[in-house]
């Protein structure tokens, strides 16, 4: 029985911490995540003010120009303008034709002024222009008829032409002309100081940001780098968790079955053997149960350092959990070489260890595979490590190499188990008998059906060859069924040949559970005709003791229809008579392994003989099984034991052999010598009466 070791005294806390460390891991998250956001935001805003101060200098020096230029344009009409007015007073004083000539030449400039800024200003200065022409072309046709009355030598008319539609008109035009470019110049010089402005705020501002920027960005990508680091330290102790147990904090099987695959792929290569030792605490059950978990996990903790201590550098010790843990040995050499080292780290252990006052002795038990000999890969090795830890835990053995005949599990036991269900449904099973006689008259009493299986490979297969794994899966009960329906049937057929011959039937521990079994029973004994009085049933006490109350039921209802009861290899397990004296039980058989010694073991003798009698206390005929001599024939006669069956009297047999046996021994009237051969059984000797 194993049990997984308490989660420890710190196990809420164990929770808390693996919450915080979730919680930490996430902050950690929320941090590289802010950092890099930071980042992202600084370099964004950098460059935003990069692109803002560059687009503010550039409109600003746009409109400058743009001032600059209209200015200019004005000036230019300004100054045709102003030609014209000189050109015009020239004329009245030396009047020619190369003056008005000239003067046109002006009014043509002040024009092409006037177009330029038409198309380069803005509406304002579009509705100057439109004010400026709207007063220049009266003013040029009074020019004109003026410079006509000069030619006529008309001055009062030029002076009443010049006071009246000249002058005024020319006077609105400069006003005009002035004003708008004296606001351009105006604008000019605005846009220039703003300018001056902008650029004395960027010889400061800029440097300033970036310098700004830098440092943001130096510090976010410093707490992203942390970060960084510790989600990384993170990471390496989540994966440093997920192979290591957090008890003993020794690899787990994940990392065991890593270094496995490993440690094989490197044999192959090299043609050396991998070893692997699964190790199960014996008793650590009893330390949890009666010292408590904490000090079971103590113990635990303090394995790991007395197996390291005792193995290579190479060695990997692993925790597979609860009280289990495995050693991988690569380039072990021999299975010798692991086996050594099996008993080695089991030495290593039974040194006692004291925790909290209490000195406590550990035992362990031990299964060993090589690579190679016991499979060539990983799943397979540590199954069947398993098998043979188990094998040397039930068999008190401690260390035990892995051996296919022991393994329910093996592939061969696997196909054989199939093989017996086939060899079930086709009739391959059949029964040998062994009769069981009286030692008060030597009459045979009854026989003992035996189950055997003819493979149709293997030859002839013994019971004990196949029951117990028959009796490990749902197997038993096709097989019971199968040996009930042979038995019923050679019952009622020596019956009707004149020989009512009771027949025994071993019944397991599982049929024993099922409560249907008694009617089951009925109704075979219906079907063959057989009277119940024929047939008794063997059953063992491990059987009995199982789940008592429900055996108790079922033997109850067999002994209702009138079956007789056997108690089979008594003396075998621990149970006391006294838990059986409430069945109803009519035979008590002594287990072989006492009778086997009986000649040669003084405390065989007497437990015989003790046995004997608290048999005949409670009622119930005594059958002594395993006979092999005259001699001890001859002693439990004297113990007064009432039946005897062995090879000494009969071995099983074949029916047909088993009533030729019965047919001479009636004949010799029940003398004549036991037969050596197997399965040739002859009549034996009468026992010594004691
Ligand atoms: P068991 O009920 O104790 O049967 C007696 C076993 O001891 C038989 O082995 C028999 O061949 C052997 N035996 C008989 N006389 C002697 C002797 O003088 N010396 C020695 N050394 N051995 C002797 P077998 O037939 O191999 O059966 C082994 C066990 O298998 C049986 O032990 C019984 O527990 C079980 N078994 C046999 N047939 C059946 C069956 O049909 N159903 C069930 N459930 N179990 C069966
Ligand atoms: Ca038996
Ligand atoms: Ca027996």
């Amino acid at each position: 029985m194993k049990t997984e070791p308490s989660p420890g005294p710190d196990a809420p806390s164990g929770r808390i911490w693996s919450t915080l460390a979730a919680s930490r891991r996430w902050g950690g998250t929320l941090f590289a995540q802010v950092s890099t956001l930071g980042l992202v935001v600084v370099l964004a805003g950098l460059c935003g003010f990069a692109l803002w101060s560059s687009g503010f200098t550039r409109h600003a020096s746009e409109r400058a120009i743009e001032s600059s230029r209209l200015a200019e344009h004005y000036a230019v009409a300004a100054a045709a303008v102003a030609a014209e007015e000189s050109l015009e007073r020239k004329y009245r004083l030396e009047p020619g034709a190369d003056v008005r000539r000239r003067f046109q030449e002006a009014s043509k400039d002040l024009l092409g002024a006037l177009a330029t800024v038409r198309q380069s200003g803005g509406p304002t200065d579009r509705d100057v222009v439109d004010r400026v022409a709207a007063a220049h072309a009266p003013y040029l046709r009074a020019a004109d008829r003026m410079f006509d009355a000069v030619d006529r030598a008309d001055a009062r008319e030029v002076l009443r032409i010049d006071h009246e539609e000249v002058d005024p008109r020319f006077d609105a035009i400069v006003a005009l002309v002035g004003a708008a470019t004296a606001s351009h110049r105006r604008q000019q010089i605005a846009a220039l100081a703003e300018l001056q402005a902008r650029e004395q705020f960027n010889e400061w501002a800029t440097p300033a940001t970036f310098l700004g920027g830098m440092a943001l960005v130096v510090l976010f990508s410093g707490v992203l780098r942390r970060t960084l680091g510790q989600l990384d330290s993170q990471r390496r102790q989540a994966v440093h968790d997920a192979l290591h147990d957090g008890l003993t904090g020794l690899p787990n099987r994940a990392l065991l079955a890593d270094r496995f695959h490993q440690a094989l792929r490197a044999s192959r290569r090299d043609g050396t053997t991998t070893g692997l030792l699964v190790i199960d605490l014996d008793r650590f059950k009893e330390v949890n149960d009666t010292l408590g978990h904490h000090v079971g996990d103590q113990l635990l903790a303090r394995i790991g350092p007395k197996l390291v201590g005792a193995l290579r550098d190479v060695d990997t010790v692993a925790r597979l959990g609860g009280d289990e843990f495995a050693v991988l040995l690569p380039n072990v050499g021999s299975l010798e070489g692991a086996l050594d080292t099996a008993r080695r780290l089991r030495k290593a252990l039974a040194e006692p260890v004291r925790i909290e006052g209490v000195e406590l002795d550990i035992d362990a038990s031990i299964g060993v595979v090589i690579s190679g000999k016991h499979g060539e890969d990983a799943p397979t090795l540590l199954q069947h490590a398993d098998v043979a830890m188990y094998v040397a835990k039930q068999q008190g053995r401690g260390v035990v190499a892995y051996d296919p005949g022991s393994d329910d599990h093996s592939p061969e036991r696997l196909s054989l188990l199939g093989q017996l269900r086939r060899g079930i449904e086709r009739g391959e099973l059949f029964l040998h008998y062994q009769p069981k006689i009286s030692l008060h008259t030597g009459a045979v009493t009854g026989v003992e059906a035996l189950a055997r299986w003819q493979h149709p490979e293997r030859g002839l297969v013994s019971a004990s060859d196949f029951i117990s794994w028959a009796e490990h899966t749902g197997l038993i009960g096709p097989l019971t069924d199968c040996v009930l329906n042979l038995a019923l049937a050679q019952a009622r057929a020596w019956a009707s040949a004149g020989h009512p011959i009771p027949i025994a039937v071993n019944v397991s521990a599982r049929t024993l559970q099922d409560d249907d079994f008694a009617n089951k029973i009925a109704d075979l004994l219906a079907l063959h005709g057989v009277p119940a009085a024929l047939l008794e049933v063997e059953v063992t006490e491990s059987a009995v003791t199982l789940e008592p109350e429900r055996a108790s039921r079922v033997l109850k209802h067999l002994h209702g229809l009138g079956v007789r009861i056997a108690i089979d290899d008594f003396g075998a397990g621990y149970t006391s008579l006294a838990q059986l004296k409430h069945l109803p039980i009519s035979q008590l058989k002594i287990d072989k392994s006492f009778i086997l010694t009986l000649g040669s073991d003084d405390d065989s003798a007497l437990i015989v003989r003790s046995m004997i009698d608290l048999g005949h206390g409670l009622n119930l005929e005594v059958v002594a099984e395993g006979v092999e001599s005259a001699q001890v024939l001859g002693v439990l006669a004297g113990y007064r034991c009432d039946i005897a069956q062995g090879f000494h009297v009969c071995r099983p047999a074949r029916a047909e052999d088993l009533m030729q046996w019965y047919l001479r021994r009636a004949d010799a009237g029940a003398a004549g010598v036991g037969s050596p051969d197997p399965d040739q059984p002859s009549a034996p000797p009468l026992p010594a009466r004691g």
